[in-house]
């Protein structure tokens, strides 16, 4: 049984220390792969908090694992040793429910449900871990293969800020003539400024201030607004064909659906903690549209990788050490991180 060295945490407080646990050796189409990057995800630090529920602990986080497969079960055809490849947010799935069909396996309906990358139980009865660690096992079916073309510590963030930016832009339809607008410009809405601008469209960012105007255009905006600016509301009206928020924090939903169009639909995927209110007259005039998105399935998820290398597409991250994963999440917590961190996993 490969072991390998991770990060854990013991408990809600969220101090990560160096640790080994243990993988399974790779079934026949399973594959090990040595993990070498690994971004930090907010949901992570929700999880490793206890903030969604009770959560198991040790905990090793992680769903954005980037790494090089270095051993393949005797009926694995989908990679090869050599190969570098990613996971995301799970790690497998019954693939015969009416929704892994359609290949929407995070919505796995079936026995066992979604397997989660890390914090549920595997097939194998064993408690999940995730990307803090320097290897995994896996299913050849739930590995996304990484093009060369995106720089190798730079990916890892695509494979669950990336698709869940990339699925609702691409379940809108949107592309050349469609006016988007991405709420927040942190970890995920920096990456979905760039694909909705390589997908076409006119980009405007709403952050909370004016901060990060220069990177937002940078990364393919042409129009930046603040959202404590009360004039933006005003600004704004009627203006989108889609909105995303990443916002994890509260949102006064009215304001933001006033700035849609005709039919606009705004869509949200930063998970407030709290419920949310709106005035169902701000849906009603305007046949607007209030929706959620959750990540996207392993096809959708290879597609976005795919055209993120075509296009270029890169998160802008920050390197760091295993030693530094706990004073990363207090940054990540404070807004201060540009705009993800991965974790180096040869530093364990
Ligand atoms: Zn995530
Ligand atoms: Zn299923």
């Amino acid at each position: 049984m490969p072991e390998v060295l991770a990060f854990a945490t013991d408990d809600a407080s969220c101090q990560f220390h160096r640790t080994t646990i243990t993988r399974r050796e790779p079934g026949p189409t399973e594959v090990f792969f040595e993990v070498a990057y690994a971004g930090i995800c907010h949901s992570d630090i929700h999880t490793a908090k206890g903030e969604w529920g009770p959560t198991t602990y040790p905990l090793v986080p992680g769903h954005e694992l980037a790494g090089i497969v270095t051993e393949v079960g005797s009926a694995v055809n989908k990679v090869q040793i050599g190969d570098r490849v990613g996971v995301g947010c799970f790690v497998d799935s019954c693939r015969a429910c009416e929704n892994c069909r359609a290949g929407q396996e995070q919505f796995c309906t079936g026995p066992g449900r979604t397997i989660w990358t890390y914090g549920a139980r595997g097939r194998d009865g064993l408690p999940t871990a995730g990307g803090y660690s320097q290897g995994i096992t896996v299913e050849q079916d739930y590995l996304i293969r990484l093009p060369d073309a995106i720089p190798f510590e730079a990916v890892a963030p695509l494979l669950c800020a990336g698709i869940t930016l990339y699925s609702p832009l691409k379940r809108w339809g949107v592309g050349p003539g469609t006016k988007v607008a991405i709420v927040g410009m942190g970890g995920l809405g920096h990456v979905g400024v760039q694909i909705a601008a390589k997908l076409g469209a006119e980009v405007t960012v709403i952050s909370q201030s004016l901060a990060k105007e220069a990177d937002g255009l940078r990364f393919g905006a042409t129009h930046y607004y603040a959202m404590s600016d009360p004039a933006t509301r005003k600004a704004l009206r009627s203006s989108f064909d889609l909105m995303i928020s990443t916002v994890a924090a509260d949102s006064n939903l009215d304001d933001l659906l006033g700035m849609l169009r005709v039919g606009g639909a705004l869509v949200d995927v930063g998970l407030p903690e709290a419920p949310s209110t709106l005035r169902l007259g701000s849906l009603i005039g305007g046949n607007r549209v209030l929706a959620g998105s959750q990540i996207g399935g392993i096809a959708e998820t290879q597609e976005m990788i795919n055209f993120c290398a075509e296009h270029g597409v890169v998160p802008q991250v920050e390197i760091i050490s295993g030693d530094e994963i706990t004073g990363a999440y207090d940054k990540v917590i404070n807004s201060q991180v540009r705009y993800r961190y991965v974790i180096d996993t040869s530093t364990f």
